[in-house]
């Protein structure tokens, strides 16, 4: 019995879970990879017994050992703990790098079948608005936040030029939406268009999500790769599996500096669970990343290509494929027939499509160089913070609230800018209507536009909390190395 090479942590996860890796192992074994598989829980069964992180200890460190993870979909039971165990997973071990493949397959009849799909998306996968900080500021209005990071974009974008690289593709596409949120989609913006002059062989673009969005739908094998934020890119990589056969087709990585986790697109899918009826092809295409990633290139090829050969001679397809192509759905091949068909189909290549010969498909480290925020990159950046955005939940209007807050600041050095209702300025009066929500942001800021000293600021914060106990928070307002660190209000 050969020793074997290469330790994975398997998480077999929640409903159709068990079912589908199951069927991966059974393919990477046939392939000839041998790999000592530490079976861990994490999901429904362990916010069952209590764990509301759904990611046990011994999971923690068996991942911590062996670096890589093969899961099934885990669940978030309703009542059990309020964070999911997958996003958990991700962000724990940084993760940051989701990289979702959309190609066009054989045999997966599509709308835009013939005409080349062959798209990545590399979603960043730690911050935005998945950094899951939300707060009631009132009792009616609720706040997420959302946080970019200079460092957290840089890695994601890195990491896509990279990819681009390995697999000999020619365009990269930032996705953002940084004509409205400059401060957050704008930094990723920014920080592609630097790094894209590092890679002068590989064209770069921008475009507007939304745009993206309608492209994707109208002409997708435009696209090479698309990077981008967390959000959008979570919607923008269902998308992209539905133009390439759905769910059942979909796979995925997730990849950080040390530990990297493969998962196919969809969930636990509990209607089917038990039944041997499921796609099990996202999964093992994500086993074919899994083994890139550990240097089983070979055995990825071969697995690829026995799922191409599968899928173009179509002997066995299971019920989701049965029905795109309106068959009869009982004579769908099972989970395990569909299975046993890719096995018996190794060794044979595709005729109509060849698999991509790519290389080892793993997270390449970015050079050591390639970014500093150390102390000493802070301490040289020229800073003045030059007022506040007070947050305040009251009944009264802005016309009355107003000169108050003038009042409030006339004897320091801040005047009050304007105050807003979710972004619009409202005083002084510039005409527009904004439906009242019961919270005004008051924006006070020096008179000379000079540095604010701390003292000052508390002082400012003191006096409108004394006759404003509904204020809610404070934002500082930063200006770095001449920039304003902040946004206009609608109308300002
Ligand atoms: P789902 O992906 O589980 O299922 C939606 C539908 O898609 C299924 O009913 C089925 O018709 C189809 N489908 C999905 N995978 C398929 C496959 N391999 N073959 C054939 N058909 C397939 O989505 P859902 O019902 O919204 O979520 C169910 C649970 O899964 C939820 O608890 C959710 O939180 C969880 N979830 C987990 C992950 C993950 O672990 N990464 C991802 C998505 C959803």
């Amino acid at each position: 019995m050969p020793s074997a090479a290469h330790c994975v942590t398997v998480i077999p996860g929640d409903g159709v879970g068990p079912e589908v890796v199951r069927s991966a192992i059974r393919v990477i074994e046939a392939a000839g990879v041998f790999i000592d598989w530490e079976e861990a829980a994490a999901g429904a069964s362990v916010f069952e017994k209590g764990d509301t992180s759904g990611v046990p200890a011994e999971t923690r460190d068996s991942i911590e050992r062996t670096k890589v993870v093969l899961k099934g979909p885990l669940e978030t039971p309703v009542g059990f703990g309020e964070k999911s165990a997958n996003v958990t997973l991700r962000k724990l071990f940084e993760t940051y790098a989701n990289v979702r493949p959309a190609r066009e397959l054989p045999g997966v009849p599509t709308r835009y079948a013939g005409e080349g799909v062959n798209l990545v998306i590399v979603r960043e996968n730690v911050e935005d608005l998945y950094a899951g900080i939300e707060h009631m500021v009132t009792p009616d209005v609720g706040q997420c936040l959302k946080v970019i990071s200079r460092k957290g974009s840089e890695k994601v974008i890195r990491y896509a030029f990279e990819l681009a690289r390995r697999e000999g593709r020619t365009k990269v596409t930032a996705a953002t939406k940084a004509n409205i949120m400059k401060m957050t989609e704008g930094l990723f913006k920014k920080v592609f268009e630097e790094l894209a002059g590092e890679y002068p062989e590989i064209e770069s673009e921008h475009l507007i999500i939304d745009n993206v969005a309608h492209q994707l739908a109208k002409e997708p094998a435009q696209f090479d790769i698309i990077v981008t934020t967390n959000l959008n890119g979570d919607i923008i990589s269902d998308l992209a599996s539905g133009l390439v056969g759905g769910l059942g087709f979909a796979s995925s990585g997730n990849y950080g500096d040390s530990v990297a986790i493969f998962e196919a697109v969809h969930g636990s899918a509990p209607k089917y669970a038990g039944k041997d009826l499921i796609n099990p092809t996202a999964l093992i295409l994500s086993s074919v990343m899994m083994l890139r990633h550990i240097g089983e290139t070979a055995a990825a090829d071969r697995i690829e290509d026995a799922v191409l050969v599968t899928l173009e001679e179509g002997h066995a397809t299971t019920q989701d494929l049965v029905r795109q192509t309106g068959g009869d759905v009982d004579t769908a091949a099972s989970t395990t027939g569909f299975t046993d068909a890719v096995i018996a189909n190794l060794g044979r290549s595709p005729a109509t499509l060849k698999a991509r010969r790519v290389g080892a498909v793993d997270h390449a480290p970015a050079p050591p160089h390639a970014w500093s925020y150390g102390p000493e990159h802070y301490a040289a950046i020229e800073r003045r913070t030059i007022g506040l955005d007070i947050f305040i939940e009251t009944d009264s209007d802005a016309g009355r609230l107003g000169p108050e807050l003038e009042g409030l600041a006339a004897t320091g050095p801040f005047e009050l800018r304007f105050i807003e209702s979710r972004g619009t300025k409202v005083y002084p009066s510039v005409g527009l209507s904004s439906d009242g929500v019961r919270l005004l942001r008051a924006r006070f800021v020096t008179r000379d536009g000079g540095a604010a000293a701390e003292r000052d600021l508390l002082a400012l914060q003191g006096r409108v909390a004394e006759r404003q106990p509904g204020w809610t928070h404070i934002e500082k307002l930063h200006v770095f190395d001449g920039a304003d660190g902040f946004t206009k209000a609608q109308g300002e």
